[in-house]
């Protein structure tokens, strides 16, 4: 099983950081290592996935906070693991709670402030990224536990890259010029990965403190892509949580 980590946590031994692949799963085709109920993948195969990759990382499904996605800009702060509906970020200050973001081409933003010990874990598709769900969450931080975004330290995930991700002019034109290139047909390649950073940016997270990692989920089959395999996409988990 291929695991996605971090170099900029590794620093910080208290954080537990992983992103599922498509590797090491047993859903038939390209559902591969698919993490989601909710895509018809054959649910027994989904949950000996989860079983794999949260043994992969040392972790029990029971400390796991979990969102159902809506492409909003809502936030939730949880102290317990288990579901959340409709939001898209979620906050804790609790230890041995891992927060699971479900990954397929959109961008997976992963926040830990190391002087208050917060982490957040963020959902920015294009949408939420057009939303500032970034900028919410640092907000929501700063007010909720006093973080400052100085101090921040952000992880940027795989998912759709600038090499693949056509937009129409109407998504295009939504983000800032230096986001997106013309392609062909009159669409344009957006790179959302960089919008992020430059809301991380405008918010005062220091560029030294941002990875972000260049793998792009279209181009490259170790990943699920929605916008390669449509409704046969699998879902990846990215988690984080604090240990110690
Ligand atoms: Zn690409």
């Amino acid at each position: 099983m291929t695991i996605i980590h971090s170099e900029i946590f590794k620093q910080y031994p208290e954080i537990l950081f992983g992103m599922s692949t498509n590797s090491g799963g047993v859903s038939s085709g390209s559902f591969g290592l698919n993490l989601s109920f909710h895509v018809n993948d054959n649910p027994d195969d989904v949950k000996e996935n989860r079983k794999r990759f949260f043994a992969e990382l040392g972790i029990s499904e029971d400390h796991v906070a979990f969102t159902r996605q809506q492409h909003t800009v809502n936030i939730v702060t949880v102290n317990q693991s288990g579901i959340n509906e409709n939001c898209d970020a979620l906050i804790t200050e609790k230890k041995n709670i891992f927060l699971s973001i479900s990954i397929a081409d959109c961008t997976p933003v992963m926040l830990y402030d190391p002087r208050k010990k917060i982490i957040a874990g963020i959902h920015a598709g294009w949408r939420g990224t057009t939303g500032r769900i970034v900028e919410k969450t640092l907000l929501q931080l700063k007010h909720e536990y006093g973080s400052t975004p100085e101090e921040i330290i952000a992880f940027i995930g795989p998912s759709a890259g600038n090499c693949c991700y056509e937009v129409g002019e109407e998504v295009a034109s939504q983000f800032p010029a230096q986001c997106s290139s013309v392609g062909t047909n009159g669409k344009y390649l957006l790179d959302v990965k960089r919008a992020n950073v430059i809301q991380l940016l405008e918010c005062g997270v220091q560029n030294s403190n941002i990875e972000v990692n260049k793998d792009c989920t279209i181009q490259n089959e170790l990943y699920h892509s929605h916008r390669r395999d449509g409704i046969r996409s699998g879902r990846m988990m990215a988690i984080i949580g604090m240990t110690k």
